[in-house]
Parts: structure tokens; sequence; C-alpha cells
């Protein structure tokens, strides 16, 4: 009987001289890219992690999905995510509990309300679902929340996205390893990169901890340490690594059916299907590597929170914790290959809102290997584009709101 087999989720296999493809990173980016590698029937691929399965900030966001971006190139690639989330469940056989709540990114401010309606726009035009609505449509969707005068600053209006939404993390990981490794990935957890062989302008070999692998491509998909793993080819990135902050509350009995950011508050919060509550706020402003989380982004974040939903003041704090971003300039991220070096292939910069990007990331970055072109969709996020001056600015839709 099916619900009785306890098959492992992944096998473990020795790790071979040779891949045709090697994955740094096994968080949903990584293990993404395998799976749809193998749908191309490339499977004689490696992804390593040096630390276990979905470790990275893949294991450790706040799991917001939505494609209400501000720039065009943005809204279609993310909303071409968003479908692939819809599927997944069935796709991979996997429950992943995407739950399409809806998302509301609250303005307190009439500067913040035309930020928001040039979101509108730009989003109905690349036909993505997303309206400006008043408070009382605000209160009407979200009964508990303060839309009173008293605030100091009260609520006006909303970009509504009936789409977006909040999934579990860990399942989109493990399904994507599963499903990976069923069709003959090989997946390497406790498997470190600590060099990259290159000849001639193009990648030959990943050495790791536990021996060197023979290989003519290497996808660098390591997120927060993605600076570091491009360093052992030479190359310097336009990335920062910030820590990023969340925690969750005791279970509560379900109140919450949307997903509620406010920029200026510098917060947002969603509900679990089990009843807590998600809460998390903007990058620290420090850079570091550091995974500590910290009392002063508990203390602001939660008095934040206080002012959308006073009646909150009794929860508690059940667990807190950080992850690490790898934040661009212009808070896009860095998909595709680099000009200098073939083979070395890039998928980072996923700074704050990366999850959501998985699948999307991962089907095109897997195409790009397979038929050796750039599908259109990634040309706007090449590397190329801070010397050339075509930077894709989201930085308002993606600071806060992941
Ligand atoms: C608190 C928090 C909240 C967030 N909320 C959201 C959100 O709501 N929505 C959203 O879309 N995004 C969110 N994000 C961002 C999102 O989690 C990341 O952008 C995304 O998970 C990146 O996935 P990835 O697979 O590229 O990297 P990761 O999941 O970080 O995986 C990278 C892996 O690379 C491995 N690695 C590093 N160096 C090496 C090496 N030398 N050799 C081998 N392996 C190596 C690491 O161990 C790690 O497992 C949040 C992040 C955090 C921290």
């Amino acid at each position: 009987m099916w619900w009785m087999r306890h098959d492992r989720m992944w096998t473990t296999r020795d790790l071979k001289g040779q891949y045709d493809v090697v994955i740094v990173g096994a968080g949903v980016h990584g293990l993404a890219t395998a799976y749809y590698l193998a749908k191309h029937g490339i499977t004689n691929v490696a992804v390593l992690d040096k630390g276990y399965l979905g470790g990275g900030a893949s294991g450790r966001n706040t799991a917001i999905i939505r494609s209400n971006y501000r720039t065009p190139e943005g809204v279609t690639f993310y909303d071409e995510s968003v479908k692939l989330y819809e599927r997944m469940s069935v796709e991979l056989g996997y429950n992943v509990f995407f739950s399409q709540q809806g998302h509301l990114s609250i303005s307190h401010t009439e500067s913040g309300i035309s930020g928001l309606r040039v979101r509108a726009e730009v989003n109905k035009l690349m036909g993505v679902d997303s309206r400006v609505i008043d408070a009382d449509e605000i209160k009407a969707l979200v009964p508990s929340i303060d839309i009173s005068k008293r605030q100091r600053y009260p609520i006006l209006a909303a970009l509504y996205h009936p789409p977006g939404g909040i999934i579990r993390h860990d399942a989109v990981v493990w399904a994507y390893a599963r499903e990976a490794d069923r069709m003959g990935i090989s997946i390497f957890p406790f498997t470190e990169a600590v060099g990259i062989g290159t000849s001639n302008g193009r990648v030959t070999s990943v050495q790791t901890n536990r021996g060197t692998i023979q290989t003519g491509t290497v996808v660098n998909a390591t997120a927060g340490w993605c600076s570091t793993v491009s360093k052992l080819v030479g190359l310097k990135l336009p990335v920062i690594t910030h820590p990023l902050q969340a925690f969750v509350t005791e279970p509560l009995t379900p109140f919450l059916d949307h997903v509620i950011v406010s920029a200026t508050l510098h917060v947002y919060v969603s509900q679990t299907d089990r009843g807590e509550l998600v809460i998390g706020s903007e990058i620290d402003p420090y850079s570091s590597y550091s995974t500590r989380s910290t009392l002063p982004f508990l203390e602001s974040t939660a008095a934040h929170t206080l002012e959308l939903f006073p009646s909150l003041r009794h929860v508690r704090v059940l667990r807190q914790w950080a992850g690490s971003c790898d934040m661009t300039p212009d808070y896009s991220p860095i998909m595709g290959e680099v000009p200098q070096l073939k083979g070395f292939i890039l998928d980072v910069g996923w700074g704050t809102y990366g999850f959501k990007a998985g699948p999307v990331a991962g089907k095109r970055i897997a195409e790009l290997i397979a038929t050796g072109k750039t599908p259109k969709i990634l040309e706007p996020f090449s590397i190329t584009r801070f010397s050339e001056d075509r930077l894709v600015g989201e930085k308002a839709a993606a600071a806060v709101s992941h």
C-alpha cells in the first residue's frame, strides 16, 4: 500500500570521476535545474552540496510566491514560475501545499500608492492579475487588520494580487530531489566544491572534498555563497551577501488567509496551514555570512506587526532564524553563461526573492545547457547587463516583499 511505503527520497550513489554537468548547490535552483536536465535526457549530472539538501536559503525562506513585480522582464519571468508552481504537486507527485490565497502590498502614503499603480499597470499589461484596492476593500479581505486613523501610518490602499500565496518550501526541495533522483540524476550532500579547473577559456573540472570530477559544464547555484564559488574561477560578481531573518509564532486559530506586506513598516505576515504566523522583514543592513538571529530584528519586526494587527499583542514567538541572501545592485538575478569562460553558468543573485523563481530558472537554465542557446526569457538577466548599463530595477517590488 502506497501510504505504508518508506522509500528513500533519493539514492546514495558513488561519486564518479566524470559528469557531463556538475551543479554546485542543492537548493531549489540546483535541484530544479537537475530535474529539467533529466527531462531533456541529460542524466550524467552531479548535484553537489556542502551541507544537507535545502540547508541554504531554500530551507529558510518564508515561501512567498508571486509575480507582481515592476518591470516587464521581471513580471514575465516570475509569472512563468507561478504557473509551474501551480502544476507542481501533480507533475512531481508530491503535495507542495501551494496556497494561492492572494497577496496584498499595503501602502500608507500617496507616493507609495503611485508606485503600486505603476506595478498594477505593468502587471495587467503582461497579463498578471493585480489591482489597487482601497482600505475598505482591504478590511473586507482581511477583517483582523487595523485600518483605523489612529495608527502612526494609517493604511490607505494596497496592490492586490490574487494568484500570490505561500508554499511548503521543504516539500518543493524534496519533490525536485526525489524526481531528479528517480530520473537518474546523482545527488551528493556534504560534498563541497573547493576548486574549479579551467583550460583555454573553458571549464574542465571541479575539485571537491571527496575528489576531482572532470566536466565541461558547471552551474553555480549557490545563492548566498555564489561569490565564493565564482571566485574559484577568478570571477568577481556584483553581489553582496546579507543576512535575512524571519520568525514564526505559536500556532493560532486560522484568521489570516492572505499574505500581507508593508514596505513602509518593513514587515510581512502570513499564516501557515499549521496556524503559525510567519513574519519577516528586509535584509539586515550589514553584509555578513552569519546566520545568527538578533534581538533588535525581533523587537522591531514584532512592533511593526502590531501596527498592522494590534490584536496579536499576547502572541508568543516560537522560533527565529536567518539565511544568506546574494544581493545584486538592481534586485534582479544574474543568469546565463559567463562570456569569458565557456561552460561556467550562473544562476545567482537571488537575494530575498529567489525561492519563487526556482522552477522557471531551473527549466530555462536546463534549456540553455541542452540547446546551447540562451532562452529569450533569460536574456535580460545576463551578467553583461551591468557593463551594458541596462539594469532590471526591481528594488521597489522586491525589497521587503521578497
Ligand atoms: C529568511 C528568508 C526569507 C525568504 N523569503 C523568501 C520568500 O518569501 N520568497 C522567495 O521567493 N524567496 C525568499 N527568500 C530567498 C530564497 O530563499 C532564495 O533566494 C532561494 O532559496 C535561493 O535558492 P538557491 O537554490 O539558489 O540557493 P540555496 O537554497 O541557498 O542553496 C545553495 C546551496 O549551495 C550550497 N553551497 C554553497 N557553497 C557550496 C560549495 N562550495 N560547494 C557545494 N555546495 C555549496 C549551500 O550549502 C546551499 O545548500 C528568502 C530567504 C530568506 C533567508
